[in-house]
């Protein structure tokens, strides 16, 4: 391609728009284009970048024997509320883009396609012979997240390779999934990125394996806990860890004591004079089941931790059958305004104990009339400790369970693990901390979609049985991106060479040059045409201009046909690392071919 006739348009500026590097320089470069709020239109060289991408990820599922397809991005409301996920995805999360067509019928646009996958499968898979069997298609996915950023990393419509599996046994799909684990780490190795595999939380399905692969950049939304010696790897959303050690408490007896002004942990640990893992803290949440029942929940937890609330999540939906509900859409911590629905008198907020009372509520069809108690394991061992009092202004201390306060019936781990806790696969290993970018997610799903969907096959025994599945994505947009995150410098983008969207790119120094052009002309043919993809620029432009703008646009070599043509010879520019050489013209073709080789091996 011909710079001179290519919509080749960089900025000189960072645009005001963007906050992270690899989103800057994408704008900057003239990769991509925002349209509208989490909405890009992809570029000439974007669109290059992304065809490799997913040339890879095509390449690495094929290999495994799974099979490319292409789903309806339209998708029927009934189908949804099949599996019970449309509420949930059109209201709760309110991902879902939904419409309704002109005969009002209600359809969503594709956020992805358990549903539809689920549905062929239930008509199509009649008999355990036909399994296990491996769909997967690379597509644009559409969702209306609530904070679309940093460009495609989380855009409102991007491209996504989903993969759905199905089998007749765990075993199998076991096996799958390992494999799946493997075409992940291979295609990221392949697109030149360092990443990490990590455990990842699998929502209150429970059992079933799930895992992350992150590429590791400070600007990831993840954070990712994981120990020196490789054993260990997990998102914080479900990493555990060991809690340090409570301290004894210096508290004999029970007494109410005058804490003014201590609503924090810290404030309150300092008037006291105490450690916080002395302290039992009672933090208060809302949730709202699918039924429309709210449900107040108080967990008890040292001081000194913090509750996580994707644990949280998933043991209230657990207890979801408790309130005749399945799900629940949504959690918070109550602000006043909420609490103004329901709060029968005004809490001791900061000063609560464990057993405040249900009288605080005030029940109704919508509010269940109880808290739900729950109590985190690690204070549970805790004794003569300090808590509210359910006064303001007051704190008890030297209390116990079974004494003073009733132990909630129900101990749960939710805790946040953190950096500097010890493993628990190993205590001398303490968990390190690393912003991570989820560019894949693999998911033993087990039979969730098609036991709600009764999508069965006939067994060998002749039995009819749900299908057990897997689902595995890849945030192929995302992930072109977090290669720029991962690789760029002052100048502008340094493409792995794999994905780049051309290998080379010839900049002439002077145009009006006969000798220069006639060299770049005969190299820009002899490269494309040995299939090193190569762009020549030759606008009528200074030499400094395209060299930035070769720079910029991240091309891993620059050749210049400059004043060593005379010699037979032309400069080779690695953009990596700006080391220059000088090569024979007819060598250039040899030797950037063994380059490039050598780098996408
Ligand atoms: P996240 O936690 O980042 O919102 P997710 O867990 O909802 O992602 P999945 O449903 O597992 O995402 O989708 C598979 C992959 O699609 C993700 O691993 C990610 O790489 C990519 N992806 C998800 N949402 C977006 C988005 N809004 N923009 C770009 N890529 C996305
Ligand atoms: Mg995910």
């Amino acid at each position: 391609m011909r710079l001179s006739q290519m919509l080749f348009v960089t900025l000189r500026e960072d645009p005001a728009e963007a906050e992270i590097p690899s989103h800057k320089l994408l704008l900057r470069a003239g990769y991509i284009r925002r349209i509208g709020s989490g909405i890009y239109a992809y570029l000439p060289l974007m669109w290059r970048v992304l065809k490799k991408v997913s040339q890879i990820v095509r390449e690495e599922m094929d290999a495994t024997g799974a099979q490319e397809c292409l789903l309806p991005q339209l998708q029927p409301a009934d189908l949804w509320r099949e599996s019970g996920r449309w509420d949930t995805y059109t209201q709760a999360e309110g991902i879902m883009f939904a419409m309704k067509d002109r005969q009002q019928r209600e359809v969503g646009l594709g956020p992805t396609h358990e549903e539809v996958i689920t549905t062929i499968a239930k008509d199509m898979i009649r008999s355990y012979r036909q399994l296990p069997v491996h769909l997967y298609q690379i597509q644009t996915k559409f969702r209306d997240e609530i904070r679309p950023r940093f460009g495609l990393m989380r855009g409102r419509e991007f491209i996504m390779k989903d993969g759905y599996s199905f089998h007749t046994s765990e075993e199998s799909l076991k096996k799958t999934y390992q494999d799946m684990a493997q075409a992940y780490s291979n295609m990221l190795r392949r697109s030149g990125l360092e990443f990490r595999a990590v455990d990842a939380d699998s929502g209150a399905i429970g059992g079933s394996g799930s895992q992350e692969f992150m590429v590791l950049a400070e600007a990831g939304e993840d954070e990712v806990l994981y120990t020196e010696d490789g054993q260990y790897a997990a998102n914080v959303e479900k990493a555990v860890s060991m809690p340090a050690d409570a301290q004894a408490s210096p508290f004999a007896s029970f007494e109410k004591r005058e804490t003014p002004g201590t609503e924090t942990i810290a404030k309150l640990c300092k008037f006291l004079k105490c450690s916080p893992t002395q302290v039992v803290k009672n933090v208060l949440y809302q949730a709202v089941y699918d039924n429309g029942m709210t449900v107040l929940v108080l967990v008890s937890i040292r001081g000194d931790q913090d509750v996580n609330q994707v644990k949280l999540l998933n043991e209230l939906t657990k207890l979801a059958g408790n309130y005749q509900a399945k799900t629940v859409l949504f959690l918070t911590v109550p602000d006043v305004e909420a609490q103004r629905k329901w709060a029968a008198k005004s809490l001791p907020l900061g000063y609560m104990a464990p057993d405040v009372a249900d009288d605080y509520i005030a029940g109704s069809k919508e509010v269940n009339s109880k808290f739900l108690r729950l109590i985190d394991r690690t204070a549970v061992d805790l004794t003569n400790f300090v808590t509210g009092s359910n006064e303001s202004g007051y704190h008890v201390v030297g209390a116990n369970w079974g004494k003073e306060f009733p132990l909630p019936a129900t101990v749960v781990g939710v805790r946040t693990a953190k950096k500097g806790d010890r493993a628990v696969h190993n205590p001398e290993q303490t968990l390190q901390t690393a912003r991570g970018i989820e560019v894949g997610h693999i998911f033993q799903l087990g039979t969730k979609y098609s036991q709600a969907m009764g999508a069965t096959y006939t067994s060998e025994q002749g039995e009819e049985m749900p299908f057990i599945m897997g689902c595995y994505g890849v945030g192929v947009s995302r992930l072109a991106q977090s290669a720029v995150e991962q690789s760029y410098d002052k100048d502008g983008i340094i493409w792995p060479v794999a994905i780049a969207p051309y290998h080379a790119i010839i900049s002439i120094p002077n145009i009006s040059d006969a000798q220069q052009v006639e060299v770049a002309e005969k190299l820009y043919n002899e490269l494309n045409q040995s299939g090193i993809e190569t762009l020549l620029d030759d606008r009528d432009e200074r030499a400094g201009v395209k060299f930035k703008d070769a720079d910029l646009i991240g091309i891993p070599y620059r050749i210049v046909p400059g004043r060593s043509v005379k010699l037979g010879k032309v400069e080779v520019v690695e953009r990596a690392t700006h080391k220059a050489h000088e090569i024979l013209i007819e060598e250039v073709n040899s030797t950037l071919k063994q380059w490039i080789d050598a780098a996408i091996k």
